[in-house]
C-alpha cells in the first residue's frame, strides 16, 4: 500500500452536477467559493509541522467532490496554493478526483500547468449496466475517452472502482477489472458499496429495490482485483472507506460490506490463497507445518481471528503451525516447512499460477 503521506483539502461534493444514488457528501455544504491561495499554502506548513518523521513524498490531494466541475476561477484559487507549495519544495504531488465526464484536454492542460500529478477519475464501475442503473450520468465510454485524454499528458491516472453498486456482480466486478487493466491506470482505489443515510440508495434498500454485497463477497471479489491488479502492476493505494467515527449504525451507515480493517480483511483472503496454493503443491505428510513470512505480513498470514491459521490447520490436517518471521524474504512471500519438505511462493509466481485459474 501507498505510505505517502497526503495532506487533505476536502471539497465535498463541489463540482458535481447532481448526488450520486450511494453519495452522501451533500449532506455537508458544497464549498463553490474561491479558496485563498495564502490559506491553503499556511494549512499545508501547518500540517507538515504536524509531521514527525519525514516522508519519502508528500502529495496535497483535492477530494470529494468533481474538481474540475467547479467554476475555473475556483479550480485555479485552490490549485495556486497547492502549486505555490510545490514550488516552494514544500510538498511533490497535487492530486484530485474527479468525474470521468468532466476531462477535456483543456482541463487537464489546465491542470497540469498547476502542477497537478495525479488525475483520480471516479469510475466505480466499468460495466454500462451498472453505471446507468446507478445513475451515474455517463458511460464507460466517457471513461475511456478521458483516459485517452489524460493519457497525453505527464500526469498520472487513477481509477476509483465500487463493487456490489445496483446491477453489480461477479461477472460484472471481473469485467469491470479486466477493462481497468486494459486501460492502466497506474493506481486504482477500491471500495465497497455500502448504504449511507440520506441518499436514494437507502431509501431504494428500504422499498427492497437494493440488496447489498455481504462482507464475505466483497472481500472475495476484492481479494480477486487486488490479485489481477497487483499482477498487471497497478498500483492499489487504498481498499475500503477510512473507518470514521460516522461510519456506525448509530450515524451513517444503514446497511452494507463495511468493515473498518476491509484492507486488511482483502489482503488476509489473498494470503489464504497463496499459502493455500502452496501447500497444494505437494503431497505432505507431517503434523506440523512451519511458516516463514516477512514480519510486515504477520497479520496478513495470521488473519483476522486466527482465521488463516485455523484454515490451514483443517484443510490439510495439521495439529501444530510454527509462525516464524524472516526479515530476508520480500513481503508477500512465503516459505513453508513440511518435514523435511521446504516449498517457496514468491507473490508474482503465485498470481500467474493465480491467472490461469481465474479470469484475467
Ligand atoms: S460525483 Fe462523486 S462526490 Fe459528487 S455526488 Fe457523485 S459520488 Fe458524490
Amino acid at each position: 500500500m501507498d505510505k505517502n503521506l497526503v495532506i487533505p483539502f476536502f471539497i465535498p461534493h463541489a463540482g458535481c452536477p447532481f448526488t450520486c444514488v450511494f453519495c452522501n457528501q451533500w449532506e455537508i455544504s458544497g464549498e463553490d467559493q474561491e479558496a485563498n491561495p495564502e490559506e491553503i499554502l499556511t494549512k499545508v506548513k501547518e500540517y507538515l509541522h504536524t509531521v514527525k518523521k519525514k516522508p519519502e513524498r508528500t502529495e496535497v490531494a483535492f477530494f470529494g467532490g468533481s474538481f474540475t466541475g467547479l467554476p475555473v476561477s475556483v479550480q485555479e484559487s485552490y490549485l495556486k496554493g497547492a502549486f505555490h507549495a510545490k514550488e516552494e519544495g514544500l510538498i511533490d504531488g497535487i492530486r484530485l478526483s474527479t468525474r470521468p465526464d468532466y476531462i477535456s484536454d483543456e482541463i487537464v492542460e489546465r491542470l497540469c500547468r498547476y502542477g497537478v500529478t495525479t488525475i483520480e477519475l471516479g469510475c466505480q464501475s466499468l460495466v454500462d449496466e451498472v453505471l446507468s442503473k446507478t445513475k451515474r450520468g455517463h458511460d464507460v465510454e466517457d471513461i475511456m475517452k478521458a483516459t485517452e485524454i489524460i493519457r497525453k499528458y505527464p500526469t498520472e491516472l487513477g481509477y476509483q472502482l465500487m463493487l456490489g453498486l445496483p446491477g453489480d456482480n461477479f461477472t460484472h466486478a471481473r469485467d469491470t477489472a479486466r477493462k481497468t487493466i486494459e486501460a492502466k491506470p497506474d493506481c486504482v482505489r477500491i471500495y465497497p458499496a455500502l448504504v449511507l443515510k440520506n441518499t436514494v440508495l437507502a431509501q431504494w434498500y428500504e422499498q427492497g429495490r437494493y440488496e447489498p454485497w455481504n462482507l464475505e463477497n466483497a472481500v472475495e471479489m476484492a481479494a480477486e482485483w487486488l490479485g489481477a491488479f497487483t499482477y498487471y502492476k497497478i498500483k492499489v493505494i487504498r481498499m475500503g472507506l477510512q473507518a470514521t467515527e460516522n461510519l456506525t449504525p448509530e450515524k451513517d451507515l444503514v446497511a452494507g460490506p463495511y468493515h473498518p480493517a476491509f484492507g486488511e480483511l482483502v489482503e488476509s483472503k489473498l494470503m489464504l490463497q497463496q499459502l493455500t496454493a502452496l501447500l497444494s503443491s505437494k503431497s505432505l505428510q507431517g503434523e506440523e507445518a512451519t511458516i516463514f513470512f516477512n514480519p510486515r505480513d504477520c497479520s496478513k498470514v495470521i488473519g483476522q481471528k486466527r482465521k488463516n491459521i485455523q484454515v490451514i490447520k483443517e484443510h490439510f490436517g495439521f495439529l501444530h503451525i510454527r509462525l516464524m518471521p524472516d526479515h530476508d524474504l520480500p513481503e508477500n512471500d512465503l516459505r513453508v516447512q513440511v518435514e523435511s519438505e521446504i516449498m517457496t511462493s514468491t507473490r508474482q509466481e503465485f498470481l500467474k499460477q493465480y491467472r490461469n485459474n481465474k479470469w484475467y
